[in-house]
């Protein structure tokens, strides 16, 4: 295959393994720096450039697109998409996953647990939403924030009400979160691949943090999902329509329930907690899947 792989630095650990594992397989995999892409939106030619050459001749696009280049990164690919080009992940399921709401209402829809959600867009609401996620303690998170920036314990009501004045007085929009306090600062992570789990970690924040990220100091290690925590992980990237993904999860009393789901997960803790090679299985599926026109929905 020839691989097209939009990212923008091609020195990160995931996309030096992703372009290895590739080149191992006999294929050949270019970097594409996705912002330096320029396109013409012509009828019936969906044309993709850089650096003055027109980009043909491929067979799958790797999207590896930043959660702060979204719009962009969505508009190339669907370009590519549009040429009949095989995504990884289609466009039209990277852009639910970058939507906090719109993927718990897709994730909620389909019965898949969740932790109590609540938003609303006016601050006269607060109270009423904060009774709604089950009063203090209570979750607090920026809609686009990523890596734990702008997660937010509040410990009590009080607390709560400042915080979301706070935020609303910047201007960014927030949900609130029931907080499973029996989590105990980890979460786990699957990775699902073609809708099968190929790996799993347990990740735990760093001494003191309730939140696990590894961007933030947690640590991870290998573990066994039960059967529920693995058909969860699977049925939510159903759900969003997503070949390739990480599932982070949060295990309740209740049972999993799904925080996120991420449609350009990070290899580099779970390859090097579990020893596997994801890169490898990653590259594999597309082998089988990478036909022209085989996209669900062609950037629809
Ligand atoms: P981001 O997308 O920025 O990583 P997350 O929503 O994944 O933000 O939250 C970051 C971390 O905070 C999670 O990995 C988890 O450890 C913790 N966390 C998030 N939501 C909850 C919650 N409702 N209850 C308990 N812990 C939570
Ligand atoms: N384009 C619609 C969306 O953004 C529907 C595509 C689909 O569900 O396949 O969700």
């Amino acid at each position: 295959m020839k691989i097209a792989m939009l990212a923008r630095n091609a020195e990160l650990y995931t996309h030096k393994r992703l372009k290895s594992a590739a080149e191992e397989r006999g294929h050949t995999l270019d970097i594409i720096n996705t912002l330096r892409c320029y396109m013409n939106i012509a009828s019936r030619r969906p044309e993709v450039y850089y650096n003055g050459e027109k980009l043909v001749g491929y067979d799958a696009v790797i999207p590896r697109i930043g959660a702060s280049i979204t719009f962009y990164g969505m508009a190339v690919l669907r370009q590519f998409e549009m040429q009949g080009v095989y995504p990884l992940n289609e466009s039209v399921a990277i852009g639910r996953s970058r939507d906090k709401l719109r993927s718990m209402q897709l994730l909620a829809r389909d019965g898949i647990g969740l932790p109590v959600t609540t938003f609303a867009h006016d601050p006269k609401q607060t109270e009423e939403v904060l009774e709604l996620a089950g009063g203090a303690p209570v979750v607090i998170k920026l809609l686009e924030g990523t890596q734990g920036i702008g997660v937010v314990l509040a410990d009590t009501k009080r607390s709560a009400k400042s915080v979301v004045e706070a935020f609303r007085g910047a201007g960014v929009n927030i949900l609130l979160q029931e907080f499973i306090k029996e989590a105990g600062g980890s979460d786990i992570r699957a990775i699902v691949v073609g809708g099968k789990v190929v790996a799993s970690m347990k990740r735990t924040g760093a001494q003191g943090d309730f939140r696990s990220n590894l961007h933030r100091g947690g640590t991870a290690e290998v573990i066994k999902l039960s059967p529920e925590e693995r058909s969860t992980a699977i049925r939510s990237a159903k759900a969003m329509g997503l070949n390739v993904c990480g599932v982070d999860m949060l295990r309740a009393n209740h049972g999993p329930v799904v925080m996120e789901v991420n449609s350009s997960p990070g290899l580099e803790g779970v390859e090097k907690a579990t020893g596997l090679d994801i890169a490898g299985k990653i590259i594999e599926y597309m082998e089988k899947h990478a036909k022209p026109n085989a996209t669900k929905t062609k950037g629809k």
